[in-house]
């Protein structure tokens, strides 16, 4: 028997393995696995060289619990190990400055294990003892185990074993009991050694009998030792990748859109499958689904300090060795490789893209609404990604026809360029709410696009950033003539005193939402609605974005929504209701008009006598009398503004226009479309 004491600069490893490592304990059984894979593959390359002669079984490797003894064992079939093997792979963890090093990176177990090829030793953050039972290949070696209880004492024996290949049997600790539950294992197996190349077998298979599952004789394997990114592509159908998709996703129930499988190895060494998931809005639950893989070891499956951020949407695995896995954070995205293989990843994406687009543009287009949101997010996220993307981006008009950029600005060139030179892209975020707007649109010939997405609004603003001369306006931001400004339009037949008079009758019968309205008139021709309501562009958009948050949330988010209601000066209802009012108020107002007049021909003379005065000279009993005139005539064209409104009041085909606007934008309910609806049938009746 051997005695000696494992060879470390500080005087004990293992309680600082066990009190930094613990954030990631779990691993142990990866770095187990893989190094049982690891001495399985030297074993099966030395017999196919000719240098082991000895039988090479069903290579598999083995994981047991034995809840009674407390221990987890991985054996394998490898090349095993001769005592002075162990002596120098395992009894020497040779490093220096060791506490600095675990102090810096104690967040993170994977570059400490790295780092020092500690892989073995994890082992004993969740054991109080470990053995190593092994055999090596080599002719007439002797079995041996090594023993060690978490101090830095270990022992070393020979021992009796019949087949070459390596028992590890952890002892597992008190504190650690879940490594012997068989669901925790085996959830770990699936999640580091699902595609590992060597069969792994984790207890039976089960069988349903006399009302229970029962163990049959045949094997659990874990894993599918040769998963789909490891096979030719040319050897791989359409199918396979779906189904490969199934086996990385069990839970997901879409089928991907497109996938895309990388195979490089050179100048860096990278194989994977990414696919692009169907994403209508839901980004954040999208992301970080890509798993990294190192010589089909799992290692992790947040990769945004390998690609691009907005390539964490897509779904897949990526098996490079050359990610250095062992580093920090920051280091990884300054390596060389890491830049490379990102460059790579993302030129592969649009290369795909853009292949899809040009040899199957009616594909890309059928699956352009589940694209569109991981473009769009790619665009206003990756400057690099737009320009590429800026040539096969569409966008898509309400007869669901799509149009890249370049190509839309021809199609709307003509009709849709303004009095100043701008092309203006009429777009609607609701169909089914703006279809006024977006009928009328039609009606003059224009385009309008669909824009309702997640982040259209976002995509909108960058969009006029980038392209020159071209801005977007929704549908129902203003009536129809003014959304794109040519030359002048209709005249209006309302002089501008019916205008200020129809003003205060409309305003008696505005909705006294929380939402504020404006009148104004428009002369717009008598074929169009006599009145609608539009919302300025800008303010629509302040309120979207703040709405999502962002600097202008405060602020703007306050503030009332703003209306217009627009009243067409020249519709026959409207000439209507002017004449009407003038009938049933003309004497009236006259009468007051009349008693006005008197006041302002006096405030005139005053005005005119202080005319060239400064305001000290003007004597006080003139500007008492100003005073006095304007308060009067005020009183009298408020008399004035209340005879208006009431009789705004009376009438019900103002209310009833009014309703009309609202109810085209999707805004008239509850009590007050109960009130249109019951207007309606006695207005029918008259
Ligand atoms: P690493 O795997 O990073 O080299 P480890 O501490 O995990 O570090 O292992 C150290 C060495 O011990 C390995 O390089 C290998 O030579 C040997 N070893 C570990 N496990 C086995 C095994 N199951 N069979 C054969 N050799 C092994």
């Amino acid at each position: 028997m051997q005695k000696g004491k494992i060879n470390v600069t500080t005087e004990n490893i293992f309680p600082i393995i066990k009190k930094f490592l613990y954030s990631e304990q779990e691993i142990f059984l990866r770095e187990l696995v893989s190094n049982a894979v690891d001495a399985t593959q030297k074993l099966k390359t030395l017999s196919s060289m000719g240098q082991y002669k000895g039988e090479i079984g069903k290579s598999a490797i083995s994981v047991n619990i034995d809840k009674e003894a407390k221990t987890l064992t991985v054996s394998d079939k490898g090349i095993g190990m001769t005592a002075e093997e162990i002596d120098n792979y395992i009894n020497q963890i040779a490093f220096s400055s060791a506490e600095e090093f675990l102090e810096k990176y104690k967040d993170q177990a994977n570059a400490i294990i790295g780092h020092f090829g500690l892989g073995f030793y994890s082992s004993f953050m969740v054991s109080k003892k470990v053995e190593i039972i092994t055999k090596s290949y080599k002719d007439d070696s002797k079995a041996v185990k090594w023993e060690c209880d978490g101090s830095p004492e270990f022992t070393i024996i020979e021992t009796e074993k019949e087949e070459v290949g390596t028992d590890i049997i952890l002892h597992i600790d008190d504190e650690s009991g879940e490594y012997l539950e068989e669901n925790k294992v085996e959830e770990l197996l699936k999640k580091y050694c699902k595609f590992l190349p060597v069969e792994i077998g984790f207890g039976k298979e089960k069988e349903w009998k006399d009302e229970k599952y029962i163990d049959t004789d045949k094997d659990k394997i874990i894993n599918n030792i040769q998963p789909a990114w490891t096979k030719k592509p040319a050897d791989l159908k359409e199918e396979d990748y779906k189904t490969f998709y199934k086996e990385l996703y069990p839970m997901t129930m879409d089928d991907p859109l497109f996938n895309i499988h990388l195979n490089v190895d050179y100048p860096f060494n990278l194989t994977g499958i990414l696919y692009f998931p169907k994403i209508r809005n839901n980004i954040e639950v999208q992301k970080n689904k890509i798993q990294l893989y190192s010589n089909q070891v799992f290692v992790t499956d947040s990769v945004e300090d390998i690609v691009p951020e907005f390539l964490t949407l897509l779904h897949g695995v990526l098996d490079s060795p050359d990610i250095p896995l062992n580093v920090s954070r920051s280091y990884l995205q300054s390596d060389s490789n890491v830049k490379k293989i990102s460059n790579h990843i993302s030129k592969k994406v649009t290369d795909r893209l853009t292949e899809i687009f040009k040899d199957n543009r009616e594909e890309f287009e059928k699956k352009w609404d589940d694209l569109k949101l991981f473009i769009e997010y790619g665009m206003l996220s990756d400057e690099k990604f737009y320009d590429r993307a800026s040539k096969f981006m569409l966008l898509k008009s309400t007869d669901n026809k799509c149009f890249t950029i370049e190509e839309y600005e021809k199609v709307v060139k003509e009709n849709q360029t303004d009095k100043d030179k701008n092309l203006i892209y009429l777009y609607t975020t609701n169909t089914e709410e703006q279809f006024s707007f977006i009928q009328a649109a039609k009606d003059k010939g224009y385009d309008v696009l669909l824009m309702d997405g997640h982040l259209d609004a976002h995509f909108i603003n960058h969009l006029e950033t980038k392209l020159t001369n071209i801005k977007f306006a929704r549908v129902d931001a203003d009536i129809v003539d003014k959304l794109i400004q040519k030359e002048d339009g209709f005249e209006s037949k309302l002089s501008s005193n019916d205008e200020t008079e129809l003003r205060s009758v409309f305003e008696g019968q505005l909705p006294t939402t929380k939402n504020n309205y404006m009148v104004v008139f428009e002369g717009l021709s008598q074929d169009s609605n006599p009145t609608l309501i539009t919302q300025s562009e800008f303010m629509r958009r302040m309120k979207d974005m703040s709405a999502m948050g962002g600097a202008a949330a405060g602020y703007y988010g306050q503030l009332p929504d703003t209306y217009n209601l627009v009243v067409n000066s020249n519709h026959p209802l409207i000439s209507e209701i002017v004449n009407d009012k003038n009938t049933k108020l003309s004497d009236k107002l006259n009468n007051i008009q009349d008693e006005i007049k008197p006041f302002e021909s006096d405030k005139d003379a005053l005005e005119k006598l202080s005319k060239d005065k400064k305001e000290e000279e003007i004597p006080q009993e003139e500007k008492d009398k100003l005073e006095e005139l304007n308060s009067n005539i005020s009183k009298l064209n408020d008399k004035k503004v209340s005879l208006l409104k009431e009789y705004g009041n009376g009438n019900k085909l103002v209310k009833q226009l009014i309703d009309l606007a609202l109810l085209s934008n999707n805004m008239l309910k509850g009590e007050a479309l109960n009130k249109f609806v019951k207007r309606s049938v006695e207005l029918i009746e008259k």
